[in-house]
């Protein structure tokens, strides 16, 4: 049996450095959300392989689901000879979404690919080429998707040129003083300088800033850009690639603000690790682009499909959308308390659901990023036992995403070591 160490040393010499590993801790297996090594070490899983598995690891249905289907077929390409479990994913998610206009799905397999499809789509139905973003967003790592996404290193660093018709805002950031109203103002600024209302074709959105540093985006905010977006014919996309499937305590983050999207886009916790992503949008939006313009070879698999529509039956059955409120409220006692022990380290707690963050500073001044604090976390989480991820403008941000199945007893016992963690460093 290799040790980690040695994986680490395989590894280092074959996979490049651009797809480099938070934890030098190699899996052998991993059960809801429990993770073992390869040298038998048991860790609490708080990233679910960032955000994507939100009914745990190998959920026995999702595992049946799959193996059923692969012993029918494993692949004829949906856009060749389709497949009724795509219809019937399909079905589902146009009623899932937010709003009540008829709408229409297509399957990718990434989320940055259905970050690029729902710009296609925008483009095609608008006629014009202009897209907004905002500044701390992330949309991927393809061209156009390094060209949305706000945030230099290391994203964008040494990749350039980049897609073109890009423009990038002010994210209302409420913790650090940037208000809805500066960033409305910079929209308005930008039509009067940089692009004209009437060539811009897309905004686009997280409701809840990822990557970023889980910083949510107001309902009135939200509101306004879609008020901005009817006004000038703008299509208006909401990136729920991080935020969907329950992780906040609604199915669809956006839910919240009331607003329809024209164009959503939906990856990570949709298939329980199955590599799938989908655009799901008004229906006059996506049947803009000719046949044959969207999708690709894997786009919706079949075994993806499967592992969805079990997602999605167990999201329902176990009624997962509120368990996330249930495990926010677990995680804010936590935190709360570590707040108070710390108001030194930690200038907020921020929780949506099963979307959390502790953002780190150092003498209480949120604006003094504690980048080191943040890191030497991440660094001694596997000597206690815990998965955890950074996020952040400045990586000062340590984000909690749960299983939404994670056993209270687990959800505590991984807490008590965080708090431990904290308190020796
Ligand atoms: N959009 C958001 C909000 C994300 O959080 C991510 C990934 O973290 C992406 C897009 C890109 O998804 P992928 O890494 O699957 O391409």
């Amino acid at each position: 049996m290799m040790t980690n160490q040695q994986l680490q040393q395989r590894k280092q010499a074959v996979i490049a450095r651009g797809q480099g590993n938070i934890y030098p801790v190699y899996v052998e297996r991993a059960l809801n959300s429990e993770i073992w090594d390869v040298e038998g070490k048991r860790y609490i899983d708080f990233g679910t392989g960032i955000a994507v598995c939100n009914t745990g690891h190998s959920h026995p249905k999702v595992v049946e689901a799959v193996k059923q289907q692969l012993d029918k077929f494993s692949h004829t390409c949906v856009m060749v000879n389709p497949y009724e479990s795509a219809v019937a994913l399909a079905e589902k998610l146009v009623k899932l979404a937010p709003g009540e206009s008829e709408k229409k799905a297509i399957f990718v397999t990434t989320g940055a690919e259905a970050v690029e499809n729902a710009v296609k789509i925008a483009r095609a139905k608008t006629g014009r080429r202009g897209v907004i973003a905002f500044n701390g967003g992330f949309h991927g790592r393809t061209n156009l998707t390094m060209a949305l996404t706000g945030k230099i290193s290391p994203y964008k660093h040494l990749f350039g040129p980049f897609a073109g018709e890009i423009y990038h805002v002010p994210f209302p950031m409420l913790a650090h003083g940037v208000s809805c109203e500066q960033s409305l103002k910079a929209i308005q600024n930008l039509f009067k300088v940089d692009i004209a209302p009437q060539d811009v074709a897309a905004m686009i959105i997280e409701p809840i800033q990822g990557e970023g540093g889980f910083y949510p985006a107001p309902a009135s905010f939200l509101q306004a850009l879609r008020d901005l977006c009817d006004e000038h014919g703008i299509a208006l996309i909401v990136d729920e690639i991080q935020s969907g499937f329950g992780r906040t305590g609604k199915m669809f983050c956006h839910e919240d603000a009331g607003i329809e999207a024209d164009l959503i886009t939906m990856a990570k916790g949709i298939a329980g690790g199955f590599p799938l992503s989908a655009v799901v949008g008004k229906s006059e939006f996506m049947d803009a682009p000719l046949p044959g313009g969207l999708g690709g070879t894997y786009g919706g698999s079949p075994i993806a499909c499967a592992a969805a529509l079990a997602v999605l039956d167990q999201i329902e059955q176990q009624q997962l959308v509120a368990r996330a409120q249930h495990i926010g409220e677990r995680f804010e006692h936590y935190l709360g308390q570590l707040k108070g022990d710390f108001p030194q380290h930690i200038s907020e707690v921020r929780i949506a659901g099963a979307m959390i963050a502790i953002e780190l500073c150092k003498d209480g001044d949120p604006e003094q990023a504690n980048t080191q604090l943040t890191q030497a976390l991440i660094a001694n989480a596997p000597d206690y036992g815990l998965v955890l991820l950074a996020c952040g403008f400045y990586g000062n941000v340590l984000r909690f995403l749960p299983a939404l199945t994670i056993e209270d007893e687990i959800l505590d016992e991984g807490m008590q070591q965080f708090a431990k963690m904290f308190a020796a460093l």
